[in-house]
């Protein structure tokens, strides 16, 4: 079993099986008698969001990248588990392998492999992030040949070149999908004194988000919100123009790592680099022409890669089960 517990959708891959699970990385606990305790997690929770009574609190445990609290982060972990497997039953004959960012520490290493542990995992292997979305993105990484794979999360957007089995150089930047969201929510209340929530900005992202000022062929939504001035209900009409341009400075940021991590690789990898171009993952891939963009800013050719969200979870499934991966999988 291959897990990617990632800041905004926690994706299980199961040997035989392919991807089993592919939901929000949320969890609601309910206050009883005060005692916390799981009321649920996943998409049920994410609905949730915004929208809890008093008693419970729907919460992103990994929301900054970090684990800020790893007895919730652990919880969600093992319900995910559970229902991975149908039922905890089942984990013993489990190998587990989980995906962690490249830029994670000991301490925060151990907690995962704690909290699999815990839920009943048979062994606990480790691989890094980038190395996963690499492999599920089918680029050529055990060869002596530089490899670009770009990952844009939710927290952070990871660039890595891979060569070898081994990660030649990475780096992270705080910049993801929530920042895009965030944009978008500060613009709809500059501009449109609208205040609208964390999911209804995802939706616009997701909807008529661009990395690039729109073609003719531009699309528009209706988004509500709370009108700041009235303080009452109210609704808008968004233009893709108007969203691109509040894209504009979280997508610079990300094109910007990306031309950082060009800086900083060896030459003779360049050179692959330059041959083979950028390759990207993980959901902000879906942000419409970031691969315009990201052209634009390098000069280098840029492949989305398929089903970019499951990439790392596929990628460890596969770095687990097939013998030509062999040495990737790390114990700590
Ligand atoms: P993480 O690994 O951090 O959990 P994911 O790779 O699962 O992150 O990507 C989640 C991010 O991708 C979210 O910010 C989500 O809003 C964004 N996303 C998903 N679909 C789209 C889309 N069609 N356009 C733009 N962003 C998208
Ligand atoms: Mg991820």
């Amino acid at each position: 079993m291959a897990i990617d517990l990632g800041t905004v959708n926690t994706v299980i891959h199961v040997r035989d099986q392919g991807i089993v699970l592919n939901e929000p990385s949320v969890i609601a606990l309910e206050l009883v008698d005060g005692v916390r305790r799981v009321k649920v997690v996943g998409n049920e929770a994410k609905l949730m969001m915004g929208k809890t009574p008093g008693n419970v609190q729907a919460i992103r445990p990994l929301r900054d990248g970090v684990i800020a609290d790893i007895d919730v982060a652990e919880q969600m972990i093992k319900h995910f588990i559970d229902k991975a497997l149908g039922g905890a039953s089942r984990m013993r004959r489990h190998e587990v392998v989980i995906c962690v960012p490249s830029g994670s520490t000991i301490v925060e290493r151990r907690a995962l492999r704690d909290s699999a542990t815990n839920a009943g995992a048979a062994r606990v292997q480790m691989i890094e992030e980038p190395m996963a979305a690499a492999i599920g993105a089918g680029l050529p990484v055990t060869e002596p040949r530089g490899a670009m794979v770009v990952d844009i999360g939710g927290g952070t957007t990871e660039v890595a070149v891979l060569s070898l089995r081994g990660i030649a150089h990475s780096s992270s930047a705080r910049v993801g999908g929530d920042r895009l969201d965030d944009a978008i929510s500060a613009y709809v209340r500059r501009k449109h004194n609208l205040m609208i929530g964390e999911m209804t900005a995802e939706r616009v992202k997701c909807t008529i988000g661009a990395a690039t000022p729109p073609g003719d062929d531009a699309t528009e939504m209706v988004v509500k919100g709370r009108d700041l001035v009235k303080g009452r209900p109210a609704e808008i009409r968004l233009t893709e123009a108007e969203v691109a341009g509040a894209l504009a400075e979280p997508v610079g940021q990300i094109v910007a790592a990306v031309r950082t991590a060009l800086e900083q690789t060896a030459p003779e990898l360049s050179a692959d680099i330059i041959e083979e171009g950028i390759t990207v993952t993980g959901g902000g891939a879906l942000l419409r022409r970031i691969d315009t963009a990201i052209s634009a800013a390098t000069g280098l050719s840029v492949r989305i890669a398929d089903e970019p969200l499951a990439c790392v979870a596929k990628g460890a499934g596969a770095a687990l089960e097939e013998r030509h991966y062999d040495g990737i999988l790390t114990g700590a």
